[in-house]
């Protein structure tokens, strides 16, 4: 029975989104992020994969509180870019350089491109007491637009092209966005898990 579940991401527009969406789904489980833990390691992200990375923070976290912990590893696959940045959308153009300029960067690069499909990719890791970590995955597809639009979501949100939709992902209404992303999707698929194990 899982009463306490642990955040664990020092992202707090992330954490927002999967604490929203993981209490619609059980109002009665207490669910904290890392940052009510004082002290809890922050740690590098050194997996090749985002299902290593998903697992290294989820058991930091783990170590650490010895709570049930979910963690998610992202990122933004673009096809024409051989799937850049990736792994590696955090620190795409630099940690530090702001997203309106990494996503100047992207338009940039894709200037003329055949081809503007693109997805967002999301691995959730589980792990508790007694319950070895296992990684969720899922993705959503889309485009990159030509322009910026939006102010919902974060990160690459205001490029992300939904063409069913034929807005942005930062166009979205939080509930709208959580109930398409691949961060919604792999949430649901986490949230069924915990659901059989309660
Ligand atoms: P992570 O913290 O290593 O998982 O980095 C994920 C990065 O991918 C974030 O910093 C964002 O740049 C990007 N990303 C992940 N999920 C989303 C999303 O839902 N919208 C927009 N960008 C995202």
């Amino acid at each position: 029975m899982i009463q306490k579940l642990v955040i664990a991401t020092h992202n707090l527009k992330k954490a927002g989104e999967m604490h929203t969406i993981l209490s619609a789904r059980f109002p009665e489980m207490e669910i904290v992020t890392l940052a009510d833990y004082e002290g809890a390691p922050e740690p590098e992200e050194t997996g090749t994969t985002y299902n290593e990375n998903s697992r290294i923070k989820a058991e930091s976290a783990f170590d650490f509180t010895g709570e049930w912990c979910v963690a998610d590893d992202a990122g933004l696959e673009i096809d024409a870019l051989d799937g850049a940045p990736g792994l590696y959308s955090k620190r795409f153009g630099g940690e530090d350089l702001p997203f309106p300029e990494k996503m100047a960067m992207i338009l940039e690069k894709l200037r003329g491109a055949e081809t503007r499909a693109a997805r967002f990719r999301c691995n959730v890791a589980l792990i508790g007491p007694g319950y070895p970590c296992q990684v969720f995955e899922a993705t959503c597809e889309g485009e990159i637009s030509d322009h910026r639009s939006g102010a919902g979501g974060f990160g690459y949100d205001p490029i992300f092209f939904l063409p069913e939709q034929k807005c942005t992902m930062a166009d979205l209404t939080a509930e709208q966005k959580h109930q398409i992303s691949h961060r919604g999707k792999v949430l649901s698929m986490v949230g069924e898990e915990i659901a059989r194990l309660r």
